[in-house]
């Protein structure tokens, strides 16, 4: 079966690859030069299947009242008149029940561990190196408050399936000795043995090398321009390089997936939120960097080592399609990082670099089934699509080819959204 994917992220490349896997032949599309030339080229590293909650929660509204105006705050909104904002938004607000982030986090956890696993399995079998660190995510704390309500997610977490420990500050320091410095500023943490961090774009690249090996093949410097439909099935793609067809097509196209799907009637409430992300050369500093991946809870960020560099990302603006690095918000990310870590390594050589999370409502990815017959989706996964990446490839791949998946994901199909 010939298949041609939209998109060679990180999601894209992996979904070719379990195809590729399965003989058939796989038809990478990207308008970049290269894999993970976008949102995952620089992200946050984490494979953090235990923390899947999702923005849309019951004290979120209040959080972002407060934050507005505030040009550090880690959400933003640049005010516009923006009609998909809205209705993303409206959906979004629906979402901020008790109920329903329970829902949304069993399902978003599900595909989450799902896709741990799948990784541990590609990087069994392959042997792929991505300056992977399998020494779990600590969340730390500063704020007594911020940690009493998160503790109760802890046990209805671990009640799912997921295995995260409530530990002390001495606990803490002892995980990751690197964060001795600032222990007193420190009320506990939340850590997670299982979970990973590792570089997503060294691991795309090396994927789609091997599924190049494998039969697949990539089309870069060629933009889609539209989809075309005969009846209920997809004929074919329009591009820059001229028109393809093939048997199936999967839109993996991260933030851009609904501007292709729109002209067939498929509206996908995916809204592009911008993050950061700052990563500093060690130049030796190694030895006062952290080493296990840390979540900071009081700035939102994240922070990920890789090799000898240090990543720290965070923040969500909503600011449409504008991907520009403003200065102002990625030294405050620099800064954040400097203060954990002072020493850690050369601040005058860091890089700066923002990206769009291809986001949803309910916090969970878009993944399965349309209405055409072969036209099949797997985009949408806002802040996890690292961490969901080899799961939901592996599963849209088993699906396109008529191959009874090892889950099912019903249950994040566009059908949920109505
Ligand atoms: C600051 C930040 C930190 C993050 N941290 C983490 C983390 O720690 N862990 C985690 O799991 N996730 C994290 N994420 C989220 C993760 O990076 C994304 O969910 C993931 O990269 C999305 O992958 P994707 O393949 O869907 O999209 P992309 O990587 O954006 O790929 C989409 C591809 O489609 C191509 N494309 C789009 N439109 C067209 C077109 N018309 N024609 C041809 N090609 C097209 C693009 O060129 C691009 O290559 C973070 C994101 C950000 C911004």
């Amino acid at each position: 079966m010939k298949v041609i994917v939209l998109g060679a992220g990180v999601v894209g490349v992996t979904t070719a690859y379990y195809l590729a896997r399965a003989g058939h032949e796989a038809v990478v599309v990207d308008r970049r030069a290269g894999p993970a030339l976008e949102t995952s080229f620089a992200n946050g590293g984490q494979i953090s299947a235990n923390h899947t909650t999702p923005w849309a929660a019951p004290g979120m509204p209040a959080k972002a009242l407060r934050w507005l105006g505030k040009a550090d705050a880690p959400l933003l909104f640049h005010p516009r008149f923006d009609p998909a904002l809205f209705a993303w938004l409206a959906r979004f607000l629906a979402n901020c029940t008790t109920e329903r982030m329970r829902t949304n986090t069993r399902k978003a956890m599900r595909l989450a561990l799902y896709s741990r696993r799948e990784l541990l399995a590609l990087r069994a079998e392959l042997g792929l190196e991505y300056d992977q660190v399998s020494r779990g995510i600590l969340h730390i704390f500063r704020s007594p408050a911020e940690y009493e309500r998160a503790l109760p997610q802890v046990e209805l977490m671990n009640r799912m399936g997921c295995f995260r420990h409530v530990i002390d500050v001495e606990a803490c320091i002892a995980i990751e000795p690197a964060l001795a410095a600032v222990q007193g500023d420190l009320v506990g943490g939340i850590y997670s043995p299982d979970d990973e961090s590792g570089d997503a774009y060294k691991f795309t690249r090396a994927l789609a090398t091997l599924s190049t090996g494998l039969g697949a093949s990539f089309r870069f410097e060629t933009a889609v321009t539209a989809i075309r439909a005969e009846g209920d099935r997809i004929g074919r793609v329009e591009t820059t390089g001229g028109p393809l067809a093939a048997d199936a097509y999967v839109v993996a196209a991260g933030s851009y997936s609904p501007l292709l799907l729109r002209p067939l009637g498929i509206r996908l409430p995916v809204y592009p939120a911008k993050g950061y992300s700052v990563t500093i050369p060690l130049n030796g500093g190694g030895k006062v960097a952290p080493v296990v991946s840390l979540i900071d809870d009081e700035f939102k960020m994240v922070y990920s080592r890789l090799g000898e560099r240090l990543r720290a990302a965070g923040t969500a603006e909503f600011a449409g399609y504008d991907d520009s690095v403003r200065e102002r918000r990625a030294r405050f990310l620099l800064a954040k990082a400097l203060s954990l870590f002072p020493h850690c390594g050369d601040p005058d050589r860091a890089e700066f670099w923002a990206g769009l999370r291809p986001s949803t409502p309910d916090g969970a990815p878009v993944i399965g089934r349309t209405r055409y017959r072969n036209l099949f989706l797997n985009t949408g996964h806002g802040t996890l699509g690292w961490t969901m990446a080899c799961g939901s490839g592996r599963f849209v791949a088993d699906t396109v080819a008529g191959v009874e998946p090892e889950l099912t994901f019903d249950d994040l199909t566009i059908d949920r959204f109505g």
